[in-house]
């Protein structure tokens, strides 16, 4: 049986005027028990006020306001200036349409704007839910030339079908402007209602929502198949999977506490999440929020083509800038500035991607939601075919608070934003949806901000990456403690030369190059050539930070860690000054005491 519009325009109505959630309920709970079994899909998405769940990218209704204007004066037979200043007055489109439909009703009413006629055979006649959502799904895909002259006409027609009360909650639609005020969570439990027999059954729903992001086809399932279809329903590839979330917490002890002793501790990149879904050669890239990302990251389609060796598959990960010489992690807004750019074949190069994955849902034909955080892990490490971009998240397990604070501090020092520590008992499951303690992200509390620049001595080189390949792309720089007369390691520093100071730099190294550690100098990192200290230059960085690598200012600050720059960039180089000229061991511990109280004062 087909299902009158009328139905759902006077639910509208009435959902309008409603104050208090219960009645909106009853309301949804009436609807639905109106509503056949095959149309339910339509009918939430009318209530969400789309026609389809974002995430498809399919297009919108292209209907703007002229458009509407003009449509609603065709089928009325008014000039659209009336309709247009009728419309100012009341500050609706909507309203102004139904109040000029009603009017011409009352004086002619004409066979087809009489709402429902009954057949003979019992049938009805009139708009039913199936032709208002065709209709409206056709404008939407009426694309490129002559488009709007099939968008006007579809339009007119429909609001020449419609009653006036239904042309108003059209118009309304195709603006945009349905705002019923429903939330997905009324919507969930009057289906629980109506197709499972009470609102306690709303979790199951939920969580098939939660691993399904479409409400129309959970409910068609529900409606058509019953509950225990609901019970078993799997991650499907293709459509996007709610993310889990994290609780946030600032201390290593309490972080190990809460997740039972001991955890998965892993690098919290800061970049964009992707939920990377592959089926044979097609893949698709949702975001955070479930868009469709896919189209801005060719590079990533391709890595997951090759990465992933499973034919079914739905991992997630962290999609990270990296310098195109070193490797090396870049700041959340430069990935950003990527996200702007029109032309993302442009940037494929300048700006490109490193993914870093750390999960996985679903693997052909298995739900891994249900099975716990190590279950997943091995399950990840067998399909991932890791190459230099592609790559699992950098992680640890540990029992210790100090194993994880050291982690922490190299996390930040490599550019990542802090860690993650993950449940690895029995019940670490992947809870879609949820923002629970099964995951804790651990980041600084406080942003703080390097004012200065400093003055740096090369102690070695590395060799760079990708183009530079072969040839010296970052440096090993000092800071000098001139009481040990030593230079202590500080950071490694790969951004910020120019094209021509890289072809430069093999020249201006060569002389001091050395292969063995040099006596004066003090570093655990181990670069792939040594340099005599002589060389300084000039770096600034994003900030200050501990460090449990650098041996600069080494257990002064904190035991286990020294001074580092985060995010450091080279300036320029400073023939003007000699190795002992550089900024000093105990300069920048004071910049470091200078950095904190500064951001104590602003907290
Ligand atoms: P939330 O996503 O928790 O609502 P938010 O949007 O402010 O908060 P963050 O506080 O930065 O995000 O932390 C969560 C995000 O960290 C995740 O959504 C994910 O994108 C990112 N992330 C980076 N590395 C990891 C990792 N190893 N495991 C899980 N998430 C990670």
């Amino acid at each position: 049986m087909p299902m009158p519009f009328s139905i759902l325009a006077d639910t509208f109505e009435k959902l309008e005027r409603v104050t208090a959630r219960t009645q909106m309920l009853l309301y949804l709970v009436e609807l639905f028990k109106k509503t056949p079994p095959e149309v339910i899909d339509k009918v939430v998405y009318f209530l969400q006020g789309k026609l389809w769940p974002d995430w498809k990218g399919l297009p919108e209704l292209g209907v703007g306001e002229k458009l509407l204007i003009k449509a609603a004066a065709i089928s009325l037979h008014v000039s659209e200036q009336q309709v247009e200043q009728l419309a100012k007055r009341l500050g609706d489109i909507g309203r102004a349409i139904e109040m000029i439909k009603a009017e011409r009703t009352r004086k002619a009413p004409a066979p087809g704007l009489l709402a429902f006629i009954k057949r003979q055979d019992g049938s009805t006649v009139g708009l039913t839910v199936e032709k208002v959502y065709d209709t409206l799904a056709k404008i939407a895909q009426a694309q490129g030339e002559g488009s709007r002259e099939i968008k006007l006409k579809l339009l007119a027609g429909l609001l020449a079908e419609a009653s006036p009360k239904e042309a108003k909650y059209i118009a309304r639609f195709v603006e945009g402007k349905l705002r019923l005020g429903v939330g997905d969570a009324t919507i969930m439990e009057a289906l629980a209602v109506v197709y499972a027999g009470s609102a306690s059954m709303r979790n199951i729903v939920e969580r098939a929502y939660n691993l399904r992001a479409d409400l129309g086809l959970v409910a068609k399932i529900l409606a058509t198949k019953g509950v225990d279809e609901l019970k078993h329903i799997k991650p499907e590839v293709g459509i996007p999977i709610r993310p889990m979330l994290a609780e946030r917490l600032n201390d290593a002890a309490e972080i190990l506490r809460k997740l039972g002793g001991k955890a998965l501790v892993e690098y919290k990149y800061d970049g964009e999440r992707a939920q990377i879904h592959k089926k044979g050669d097609k893949i698709w890239i949702f975001s955070r929020r479930l868009e469709n990302i896919t189209y801005m990251y060719p590079d990533v389609v391709e890595m997951a083509r090759k990465g992933i060796k499973a034919n079914e598959a739905i991992v997630e990960g962290e999609i990270v800038a990296i310098d195109p010489e070193t490797g090396e992690l870049r700041p959340f807004q430069v990935l950003m500035h990527r996200r702007r750019k029109h032309d993302i074949h442009l940037v494929l190069s300048e700006i490109p991607v490193a993914v870093y994955l750390f999960d996985t849902v679903y693997v052909d034909g298995e739900d891994l939601t249900v099975k716990p955080l190590p279950k997943r892990h091995e399950m990840l490490e067998k399909i991932i075919e890791p190459s230099e971009r592609w790559q699992l998240a950098k992680g640890i397990v540990t029992d210790s608070p100090e194993e994880l604070e050291t982690f922490f501090l190299k996390a930040i020092e490599d550019g990542a934003e802090g860690v993650m520590a993950k449940a690895i008992h029995d019940r670490s499951i992947y809870q879609a949806g949820a923002r629970g303690w099964l995951w804790i992200k651990y980041k600084r509390d406080y942003k703080s901000e390097m004012s200065d620049t400093v003055d740096l001595v090369v102690i070695g080189a590395l060799y760079g990456k990708g183009r530079r390949g072969g040839k010296f792309g970052a440096l090993l720089m000092a800071a000098y403690d001139p009481e040990t007369d030593t230079f202590k390691s500080v950071c490694k520093v790969g951004s910020g030369f120019t094209d021509e100071d890289l072809e430069r730099l093999d020249d201006i190294l060569r002389p001091y190059i050395r292969d063995h550690k040099p006596a004066r100098v003090d570093s655990q990192m181990k670069p792939d050539v040594w340099v005599e200290p002589a060389l300084v230059a000039e770096i600034i960085g994003a900030e200050l930070t501990l460090s449990p690598i650098h041996t600069c200012c080494y257990g002064w600050v904190r035991k286990g860690a020294g001074i580092s720059i985060r995010f450091p960039r080279f300036i320029r180089w400073r023939p003007d000054k000699g190795p002992e000229d550089a900024t000093t061991t105990k300069e920048l511990y004071e910049m470091y005491l200078k950095q904190l109280r500064k951001v104590k004062e602003t907290a």
